[in-house]
């Protein structure tokens, strides 16, 4: 593919954590028995700049053990507490409006070195909170890390008004300024790093924010929004409301003193925000910009020309990462009918070396899924697999108690339009599908409502420009996994039914965040 230098600053991403090393090993055992040790704190909302306690609470508890570890409480936001938040974002505008890009970039800057300091702990909350391995955590507390440093430094890029034209006796200055008030509604899967991004993509660019997180994930986005009051932001800046969002979900969305709305998550709920957003409540002067990221049905094509070796780990960590609760899971393996049988052989082998359990350990690679609800839907979409193909790999692990665990499920010989080969199932389940050639593969790979990652293992080079070119996708990889995009390098996000391609950690992101302006001054008046 050719290509052009790019034109940006170069940025350093946080080093992850190297745990063969004994005092980084040692470092998260400390973390992890301090997160223990602090499990039962109440954590309260937070409203123009001081803590607001609720008379309901949302208990957090270890998908691992959840009828016997309660990780914490949190205050529990109603429509009352989403009004004050709004006033308060409302209130805190023009001052915030006002700031200066370096200034607000300063605040970012400074939680992004406290982050980086208490990283073990933070990595640590998310081994009981959600249930991700040592590894998983520690990547999603550097990409939050990362995505304070990147935004940070966009907004100081853009935020000086730029000079346009040399017409004579007139001067014009371009520039942006914020948007209004945001609201921020995050996943549980990344529950750092996603809250983190668009949470302070928002802050920097100058928009004050509602964040209201995951009902599953509450504690590690307060930890956040500790992190942000030690740095000093001011009242009103950063609201932080945790709550059901089938309960206050409508109300923020629909509120006329709402700019914008920030979301992450699922299609349905994605497209409900969209639409209710579009609608113009009574007294409101703007239209509303909706950041919505959305799911994914991602492939992963096995040419016939591919080192299988590398196809079939890449296709097991791609799938079963975080037991494939990412967006960017790869959860359809679409393989050249000359090399399936290889394939899902070696496939089967890499599988059955995963660790299931207990993700304090650091030998275990798979935890339990988030709650009941997604058990259970996965559970049935494990059914569905069973009628529509050949289930050739599945471990029993109702030796680990009555926590959320899924073995890793491998389905082959399914059928382009089955069910297991369309629809999200956001767990531990892949669906292996034989393509005749490269040219149905692609077809395949394309035939769903989503547009996320998706991925080639091919040492023909003509193949891989071909995916390239007709593989269309907002991240594509090339003989490697399908997940972990980085942030600045791999710049994230999809288009259809994934998304509205506004790329989280690129160039791009921080404009759909402001609002541009032009200035033309007549000099000769
Ligand atoms: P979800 O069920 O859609 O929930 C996401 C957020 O929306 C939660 O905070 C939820 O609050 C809130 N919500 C629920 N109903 C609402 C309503 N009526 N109005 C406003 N907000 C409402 O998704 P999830 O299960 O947390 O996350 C998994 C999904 O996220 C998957 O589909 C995955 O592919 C997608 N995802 C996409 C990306 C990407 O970049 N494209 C990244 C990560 C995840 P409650 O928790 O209180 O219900």
């Amino acid at each position: 593919m050719k290509s052009i230098e790019s034109p940006f600053p170069p940025f350093q991403n946080v080093t992850e954590r190297d745990y063969s090393k004994p005092e980084l090993v040692e470092k998260m055992k400390k973390a992890l028995d301090k997160v223990k040790s602090e499990f039962g704190t109440l954590y309260p909302l937070y409203i123009d700049g001081k803590d607001v306690m609720t008379e309901r609470k949302i208990t957090s508890t270890n998908p691992a053990r959840p009828t016997t570890e309660v990780i914490g409480q949190v205050g529990c936001a109603g429509r009352a507490e989403a009004e004050m938040a709004i006033a308060a974002a409302n209130k805190a505008l023009p001052g915030w409006r006002a700031t200066s890009p370096e200034k607000r970039a300063e605040y970012i800057l400074k939680a992004a070195d406290i982050a980086e300091a208490e990283r073990d702990e933070l990595a640590a909350m998310m081994v009981y909170e959600v249930g991700k391995n040592w590894r998983e955590a520690d990547i999603d507390v550097c990409e939050g890390i990362d995505f304070l440093r990147f935004y940070a430094k966009e907004m100081i890029r853009l935020g000086a008004p730029v000079r346009l034209g040399s017409a004579s006796g007139e001067t014009n200055y371009h520039f942006y300024e914020p948007k209004g008030v945001a609201v921020v509604i995050s996943p549980w899967n990344f529950p750092w790093a996603i809250t983190v991004g668009m949470a302070v993509a928002a802050i920097v660019a100058g928009n004050p924010v509602l964040l209201k997180p995951a009902t599953q994930s509450p504690i590690i986005a307060a930890m956040f929004v500790d992190i942000m009051k030690r740095a000093g932001l001011p009242a009103g800046v950063l609201n932080f409301i945790p709550g059901p969002g089938s309960e206050i979900g409508d109300f923020i969305v629909e509120h006329p003193n709402i700019n914008m709305i920030v979301f992450t998550g699922s299609k349905e709920i994605g497209c409900r925000i969209y639409r209710l957003a579009a609608q113009v409540s009574d007294g409101q002067t703007h239209l509303k910009k909706v950041i919505s990221e959305m799911g994914g049905k991602n492939g992963l094509i096995v040419d016939k020309e591919a080192d299988l070796d590398l196809a079939a780990q890449s296709a097991c960590v791609s799938a079963f990462g975080f037991q494939g609760q990412k967006c960017s899971a790869g959860s359809r393996a679409i393989v050249h009918q000359d090399v399936y049988d290889t394939f899902l052989e070696k496939l089967i082998a890499c599988t059955e070396k995963l660790t299931i359990g207990f993700t304090e350990d650091l030998a275990i690679y798979n935890g339990p899924v988030i709650d009941a609800n997604a058990y259970k839907s996965i559970k049935n979409y494990i059914e569905i697999g069973r009628k529509e193909g050949r289930v050739v790999f599945e471990k029993d692990c109702s030796h680990l108690g009555d926590g959320y665990f899924i073995s890793p499920t491998i389905i082959a010989d399914i059928k382009p339009d089955a069910v297991i080969a369309k629809e999200e199932i956001f767990g531990p389940v892949v669906a292996v599908i034989k393509a005749r050639d490269i040219d149905e593969a692609i077809d395949i790979a394309n035939s769903t409502d989503f547009a996320l990652t998706g991925g080639v293992i091919s040492r023909n080079k003509e193949t891989i420009e071909r995916v390239i070119r007709e593989f269309r996708v907002g991240n594509l990889y090339i003989n490697r996994k399908i997940t972990g995009a980085i942030v600045a390098r791999q710049p994230f996000g999809g288009f259809k039914m994934s998304g509205i391609g506004s790329k989280a950690g690129g160039h791009d992101y921080l404009f759909h965040f402001m609002d541009p302006r032009t200035v033309t001054v007549n000099e000769n008046a």
